[in-house]
């Protein structure tokens, strides 16, 4: 049993894809190739953002905002305590320095503690809010945040732009796991955040077979700015060696994108049978006592189920379950063991694990199940099945 299956997918799209990776092969444009332009106008109608401008990477498509935005030192960008590392290393990154946020039920960046944060850097006041210690020591100027969609579910959009709003900052939507995604009426990456970054990485809802990622806007001048840095700051594609400004090698290769177009046929397709997938992990998992389930996305958002996550009882054993379960071959994963406050990399900021109790009490108890399009329903109920038996075991749930 695979976390994620791809070969399937790749099984179901054989033909096209390897149609699309001829075609590169044939016509040799490896850097910024004619599919490169092709996929960023799909990207963009499929989300409805204005522009869209691939990348590198996920991280590189946050970096290459940030960059843009000109962010350094004495700035201070407001993001979740709960992510990947990316989003916190963009920013610090730049020279500028994080201030962490603890999160709502969603997993995502609670709104009320962002205004709470907002206030304590304000005054540089740490017994507001948990602060970095570069906040008490000298002030630092608020200028951007950046929320992430984690596990595929919106953030809080209308409260964190109202606050974004309120304090002149921009907002960047970390979208790695969410674009597919929609908040209300709107389409993830197309919410209304000044930019959004998402990541191709393989094991994304939308995945490539390598590296890669986008930016999306609605903001002419900062796509063109994207598209300048992405290439090492040149003025444009007529003027490959002026360069103007200190950018960097942030591109979506041609063939990485000849790959996304051919799996983007079947993407809303995919996002369907997720759903579907994850509606069925929430009517087995509601008879294994003791688990809390994902709360339904902010109504009426939509998942795109990147990760199908739950919170185990308090007193389970995650380490000894997992073990359990994988030796039964059901893989499981951890997202994420550490809060981004904890990770020996942002030592330097001074927090302590307890300074974001939801987000510490989450990476204690969560636990990702297999979750893709192609799970199919005897194997999710032996899962759950395997599941209440190894909590059972441990004295669990009774
Ligand atoms: C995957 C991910 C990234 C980074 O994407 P890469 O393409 O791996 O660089 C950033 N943020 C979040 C929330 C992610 O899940």
């Amino acid at each position: 049993m695979q976390f994620i299956d791809l070969d399937a997918q790749q099984a179901r799209i054989r033909p096209v894809l390897e149609r699309r990776i001829a075609d590169v092969l044939r016509h040799g444009r490896y850097i910024m190739g004619p599919e490169v332009r092709e996929l960023e106008e799909r990207l963009a109608a499929f989300c409805g953002a204005r522009h869209c401008l691939g990348c590198a990477s996920g991280s590189a498509a946050l970096d290459l905002v940030l960059l843009a935005w000109g962010l350094g030192p004495g700035d201070a960008v407001l993001t979740t305590a709960l992510s990947f590392i990316a989003t916190a290393e963009s920013i610090a990154r730049t020279g500028a320095t994080p201030v962490f946020v603890d999160i709502d039920r969603h997993f995502n960046l609670n709104a009320a503690s962002l205004e709470t944060a907002l206030t304590a850097l304000e005054k540089g006041d740490p017994s507001l809010h948990p602060l970095p210690r570069q906040a008490v020591e000298g002030r630092l100027r608020p200028r951007a945040i950046i929320a992430v969609d984690l596990f595929g579910r919106p953030a809080d959009y209308a409260e964190i732009l109202a606050v974004a709003r309120r304090h002149g900052l921009k907002v960047l939507e970390d979208a790695a796991q969410g674009f597919g995604g929609r908040y209300g009426d709107r389409a993830l990456c197309a919410c209304g955040c000044d930019a959004a970054a998402t990541s191709f990485f393989p094991a994304k809802p939308l995945g490539c077979y390598g590296d890669g990622g986008a930016v999306f806007t609605d903001d002419a001048a900062l796509a063109a700015l994207v598209d300048s840095l992405r290439y090492h700051g040149r003025i444009d594609a007529d003027h490959k060696n002026e360069n103007v400004r200190l950018g960097m090698n942030g591109r979506l290769d041609t063939l990485q994108a000849a790959i996304l177009l051919a799996k983007l046929d079947i993407f809303a397709q995919e996002l369907d049978e997720r759903r579907d997938v994850a509606a069925r992990w929430g009517r087995l998992l509601a008879h294994v006592p003791g688990l809390t389930l994902p709360a339904p996305p902010q109504a009426p958002g939509r998942s795109t189920w990147a990760q199908y996550s739950v919170l185990l009882p308090t007193g389970a054993d995650r380490a000894a379950l997992a073990a359990e379960l994988a030796a039964g071959g059901i893989p499981t994963a951890v997202n994420y063991p550490n809060g981004l406050h904890m990770q020996k990399a942002f030592a330097g900021l001074g927090y302590a694990p307890g300074d974001f109790p939801v987000a510490l009490d989450v990476t204690a108890r969560v636990l990702s199940l297999p979750m893709h399009p192609y799970l199919d329903a005897a194997t999710q109920e032996r899962i759950a099945e395997s599941l209440r038996a190894a909590l059972a075991r441990q004295g669990q749930g009774e």
